[in-house]
């Protein structure tokens, strides 16, 4: 097979623009922005002013089938498509992620996309950035440190330390921090409790900073975050702490959306990133709002398989923010139907029609889902260099015999050149088809009446059974007056169902939920199915064993 180039190699080939040229292309001002070097820069809150009165572009959410570990491509697509769009003369903005530390050196790698579809300066954006995450780091275990601190000075609240819910963080897999002890050594050190570590962007302030509108609307969440229970039972709160302005001040820059360019120079909000299980898995509001005012098409993602982020997208980001997305695309690859169809991993290389054709089902499940919320939707096939001419054409047959459109995607292997088919059918899908777009649920419903219509509308399951533990938890958030909020599905993202072996179309299953907490700044409640990782380990061979920075800066190894 033929050598290709890295991604880092690619991306170091292109001469980037200067950011403030780049902000014009959006219609920002000089002073408008704030530069962080050369080739990066965060948006003022008077450019969000200024703009907020500007007319509303189309909003294209790209999401997945149910994914393999190494993901199918939305990001690489999502910047694909923003530049074919702009190829073909329209005005488009992507709105990503921004990548966390953990996968970076674990096993997934970077988010900055791949091949020539990738947003650049990608060495940044895959590591500090603009020390976004640093900052939330920061404010969240601000807020631990004062608990303890208050617990210490004579625990005036009455908190329980055995019923502390709020965790400190790292951006960082470290699976030996997941369980620890803290305040051994005696009375000056504290007082002993077990803690737990979680990785910042498992964070309830990431999620929060995420479906803020402003910073104000950011103090108000901080000040509900609920951080433990007194010995009556009672939440305490961030705001009972008297930690919100503190938490705010820290993040008063990591709110501003990050403005930077992709490989073809067209503009990229790379903002906040949540993730997908735990959390709702989209970038911030602010960046998508703000990408709406400055673009005719703003393209976003959201992460994993359809079934956990576009439903997250749709029933927490769109009714929260108030968006209307007008279509969806779907990324679908070859290898990850081939497994959907039977294919142990090892063998996804090889051409298999017949295991194609019945993997079909896991994508034309996720089509079904996406009408259900009443939105007009493109596949787009990702391709990749090991797919065979038959193995393409059947899965085009096959989406159109479904009645849905299909394109067939080069993004990765030619960037925007790649994607103008995909550009042209979803501006003419925009253009033909109305979108009706409505939540699948009603948050005014009781918390297991929701997760019955995410289970059986868009799982597919037959049954939700609540642990006695789960149930203890759903009656306190109603008494708590805590149950009409939308809810946040931690599930693995391998199956519809719990079980990640269970891949295909399964239905009829059963989905347990073990654990439900609300996480009140957010503005959600999490239902937790199975052992949701928080803070991931390292693998045996981990990506930073591969990479190295030489001596005149230059870096191998980020992929
Ligand atoms: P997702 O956003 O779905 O998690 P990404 O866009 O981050 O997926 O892609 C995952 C990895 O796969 C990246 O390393 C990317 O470079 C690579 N990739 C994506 N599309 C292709 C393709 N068509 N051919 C080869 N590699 C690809």
């Amino acid at each position: 097979m033929a050598e290709f180039k890295t991604d880092i190699e690619i991306a170091n080939e292109v001469e980037m623009e200067p950011i403030v040229n780049v902000a014009k292309k959006c219609g920002l001002h000089e002073d408008e922005i704030e530069n962080y070097g050369k080739y990066k820069a965060k948006i003022s809150f008077d450019a969000i002013e200024r703009l907020e009165k500007e007319k509303d572009g189309k909003l294209i959410l790209v999401t997945a089938i149910t994914p393999t570990p190494a993901g199918e491509g939305k990001s690489t697509v999502s910047i694909g498509l923003t530049q074919g769009l702009n190829k073909i003369g329209k005005n488009s903005i992507v709105a990503l992620r921004e990548p966390s530390l953990g996968p970076v050196f674990g096993v997934k790698g970077g988010a900055a996309g791949g091949g020539y579809s990738q947003v650049v300066p990608m060495e940044d954006i895959n590591l500090h950035f603009t020390g976004d995450l640093h900052a939330m780091t920061a404010a969240n275990n601000l807020l631990a440190a004062l608990l303890d601190n208050h617990i210490q000075q004579g625990n005036v609240l009455r908190i329980d330390s055995r019923n502390v819910t709020w965790k400190r963080v790292l951006d960082m897999n470290d699976r030996s921090l997941r369980n620890i002890v803290i305040g051994l050594g005696g009375k000056a050190e504290g007082f002993v409790r077990e803690d737990h570590f979680m990785i910042t962007v498992a964070s309830e302030i990431m999620a929060a900073l995420c479906l803020s509108h402003d910073l104000e609307d950011l103090k108000v969440r901080l000040a509900r975050m609920i951080v433990a229970y007194n010995l009556d039972g009672e939440p305490v709160t961030a705001g009972d702490l008297q930690a919100q302005g503190a938490m705010a001040m820290l993040l008063k820059d990591a709110i501003k959306p990050n403005l930077v360019q992709t490989l073809e120079h067209t503009p990229a909000l790379i903002h906040g990133g949540p993730f997908a299980n735990i959390a709702h898995g989209c970038n911030s509001l602010i960046a998508t709002k703000l990408g709406l005012k400055m673009s005719d098409y703003l393209v976003t993602e959201a992460g994993f398989g359809a079934d956990l982020g576009a439903e997250k997208f749709l029933d927490i980001k769109c009714r929260l923010g108030g968006l209307n997305p007008d279509a969806v695309v779907i990324v679908a690859t070859i290898k990850a139907l081939k497994m959907h169809g039977g294919v142990p991993k090892t063998e996804l290389s090889t051409e298999n029609v017949e295991a194609l054709e019945k993997g079909f089902a896991n994508l034309g499940r996720h089509i079904e889902n996406l009408k259900k919320f009443g939105l007009p939707v493109v596949v787009a096939v990702n391709r990749f260099v090991q797919d065979t001419d038959a193995e393409i054409n059947l899965l085009i047959e096959k989406c159109k015999e479904y009645g849905v459109e299909v394109s067939l995607c080069e993004v990765w292997a030619k960037g925007g050149e790649g994607a103008i088919d995909l550009a042209n059918k979803v501006v003419n899908l925009i253009e033909t088809e109305k979108s009706n777009y409505k939540p699948i649920y009603d948050v005014e419903d009781t918390i297991e009446e929701k997760l019955n219509i995410i289970v059986k509308e868009i799982y597919r399951g037959g049954k939700v059974t609540l642990t006695p533990a789960a149930k203890k938890q759903v009656k306190k958030l109603e008494e708590l007056g805590l149950d009409k909020m939308p809810i946040c599905m931690a599930k693995t993202q391998f199956s519809f169902s719990d079980d990640p072996k269970a891949v295909g179309a399964p239905e009829g299953f059963e989905i347990t939920v073990q654990d439900v907490r609300v996480s009140a700044g957010a503005g959600f409640i999490v239902c937790q199915t199975s052992n949701i990782m928080i803070m991931p380990g390292l693998p045996k061979v981990p990506a930073a064993n591969k990479m190295d920075v030489k001596a005149d800066g230059s870096m191998v190894g980020l992929f």
